[in-house]
């Protein structure tokens, strides 16, 4: 049977086209009731070992599909013409940009990363539980698999050399009902396919390991569990800055509120891209465009998956909440809920409960397909599915915030990772999905073989820099230094003794460090993610006009040109307070 009778026999009441091209790329065509049915007929078309990928077409009955109009941008661009000659442009600022970012900064390259929103970290890198997964999940023989490993591995140099927070906590899955351990042996045995260090450990152990299963009443019924101890966990926001400052000081570009709204071609091969900003010839283009990767590929010629956004959301509980959650999870844990049949057919892991190297506990994530890529919306059912991940202490009272971000699925639910092979030069960093965040050191690596190889074998071999400095220069956190290394500092830069985001203890002195570092924030969510400011139980109630008001006064700017997030998120709309002269009159 073909691929077509087969999905015409499964889904009989939709309308179901399909067309393989020589590279074993399907398309699907026609229409279905739903966008859940849509997704599991991409799924299922992607199921066939002869398929490399799908993308899918298909329309839902009643359903418009939101689509980002590249119009205005591409207007724009055309109007200014070129404005840069560059080896390399990446495409975005997230993890996977700015990893590969800092790894061309190695070269003498000239490499720009343009980036549509105004930081970076804004896409499904500042959305997620910053675990450092171990990598026990990937299906074995999957390219996600051998980068999430690699990448688990590599994030100790990443840390020493950034100085970015690492902490190697372990993961500890175990069971309570004896009938699961076959299902536990199976994660075991997929961990050790994959390369993962693991053991199979007594309850006994486990409790020995985890003390919260004490504290939870569980130690006696745990009959076994897992332990996998490279799992580790970072501020993802902390290691993305770090990464884009670090590259910037080894002279990479960045150029943000920049968006990409055609990739430019010429006999195959790849000559730039098209932006708001201008046309920017390249040798080389790299698609780190998150949830969009699939659009930006389909501009390059190279139509050859299609994203469907799943979306999680997570909560986050209040720091001063971790004292009497720590003994709870001090390690990642997952138990009996995870192994029931349904979640372990689940496309993606979903979450449980972790803390993260600041402190605060994480609930969730969830995980839900959704047809619009710019839905960030949180709703009562994931809100209760991620709260219901841990333990029944766990208030809804002690949630500071709830967020979602969508995670960039393709139908073969692998990372997509190429040099085009329509297009030369523009190298796909497509579908980076959970564990994305894990194996960015080894994308980075991968992607650096993709285009040194490639340069090398068209006889141009890119020369190394020798003068790269691999350490980003790390800055004080004034909330970890010892009473006398605070007085010492604030003798030397009095704008350390002023608390600006009390939650987090944030000073000023640490505000201007970000706005004066080699990436600069321009938005008040752009000095959180550098610093915490506005982290906290307040969510920057009392800080915001604060910050607002540090970053007009040193970028010299109007009060009103600060935004919360970019563009269209201005927090002071005009200056309503009477002038010198309105004041005179009043009198
Ligand atoms: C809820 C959730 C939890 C997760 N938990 C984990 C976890 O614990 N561990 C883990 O390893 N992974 C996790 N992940 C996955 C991880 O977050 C992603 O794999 C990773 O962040 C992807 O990074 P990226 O750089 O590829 O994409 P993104 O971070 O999305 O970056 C893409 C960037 O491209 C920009 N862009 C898009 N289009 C254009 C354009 N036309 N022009 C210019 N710029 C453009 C976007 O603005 C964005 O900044 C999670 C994901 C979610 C959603």
């Amino acid at each position: 049977m073909s691929i077509e009778q087969k999905l015409r026999k499964k889904f009989p009441d939709a309308e179901i086209h399909t067309r393989v091209d020589a590279r074993r790329i399907l398309t699907l065509t026609g229409q279905c009731a739903s966008w859940q049915q849509l997704v599991q007929i991409g799924h299922m078309a992607a199921k066939d070992e002869n398929i490399k990928n799908v993308v899918n077409k298909m329309t839902v009955k009643g359903l418009t599909i939101p689509k980002k109009d590249y119009t205005p941008y591409k207007e724009a661009g055309e109007k200014l013409g070129v404005v840069e000659d560059v080896d390399v442009v990446i495409i975005g600022a997230g993890i996977s940009g700015c990893g590969i970012a800092r790894e061309l900064s190695k070269y003498q390259l000239n490499v720009l990363l343009v980036e549509m929103s105004d930081d970076v970290a804004t896409g499904a890198t500042k959305s997620n539980n910053g675990n450092i997964h171990p990598g026990y999940a990937a299906k074995p023989g999957t390219l996600k698999a051998k980068l999430n490993v690699e990448g688990n591995r590599m994030y100790t140099d990443w840390a020493n050399d950034l100085g970015f927070d690492l902490q190697r906590v372990g993961a500890l899955g175990f069971v309570t009902n004896p009938l699961l351990k076959p299902a536990l042996r199976a994660v075991y045995k997929v961990a050790k396919t994959n390369g993962v260090p693991a053991e199979l450990v007594s309850g006994k152990r486990a409790a020995e390991i985890e003390p919260g299963l004490v504290k939870n009443g569980l130690a006696g019924k745990v009959k076994q569990a897992l332990w996998m101890p490279s799992m580790g966990l970072v501020e993802p926001y902390q290691v993305a800055v770090a990464l884009a400052e670090n590259a910037a000081d080894n002279g990479v570009r960045f150029w943000f509120d920049c968006t990409v709204a055609d990739v430019l071609t010429e006999s195959g091969k790849v000559t730039g891209v098209l932006t708001n900003k201008g046309i920017i010839k390249a040798k080389y283009v790299i698609n780190c465009a998150g949830i969009y990767a699939d659009e930006i590929s389909a501009m390059a010629g190279d139509e050859c998956y299609t994203l469907h956004p799943r979306k999680g959301v997570i909560a986050i509980l209040d720091k001063a909440k971790e004292p009497e959650y720590e003994a709870l999870c001090n390690h990642v844990t997952w138990n009996d809920l995870k192994l029931t049949i349904k979640n372990m057919k689940a496309e993606t892991k979903g979450g449980g409960m972790c803390h993260t190297p600041e402190g605060n506990i994480l609930m969730g994530p969830s995980a839900m397909e959704i047809p619009d890529k710019e839905d960030k919306s949180t709703d009562p059912k994931s809100l209760s599915y991620a709260m219901g991940r841990g333990d029944d202490q766990i208030q809804y009272g002690d949630v500071i915030r709830f967020f979602a971000g969508s995670r960039p699925a393709d139908y073969k639910e692998d990372f997509f990772i190429e040099m085009s092979e329509v297009t030369d030069g523009f190298i796909n960093v497509g579908a980076i999905q959970s564990p994305g965040l894990a194996s960015a050191p080894a994308i980075a690596k991968m992607v650096e073989g993709i285009l040194t190889d490639h340069a090398k074998a068209h006889g141009h071999p890119i020369q190394k820099d020798p003068n790269w400095n691999p350490k980003h220069e790390e800055k004080p956190v004034f909330r970890r230094m010892s009473r006398e290394e605070q007085d010492a500092l604030i003798q030397k830069d009095p704008a350390y003794g002023r608390i600006i985001c009390r939650c987090e203890g944030i000073t000023e002195g640490e505000i201007l460090q970000a706005i004066h570092s080699s990436v600069p924030p321009t938005s008040v969510d752009g000095v959180k993610r550098r610093t915490r400011a506005g982290m906290g139980r307040c969510q920057g109630g009392f800080c915001q006009p604060r910050v607002l008001e540090i970053l007009a006064r040193e970028q010299n700017r109007d009060w009103t040109d600060i935004t919360l997030k970019g563009k269209g998120s201005n927090i002071l709309l005009a200056d309503n307070r009477p002038d010198a002269s309105e004041k005179e009159e009043r009198a």
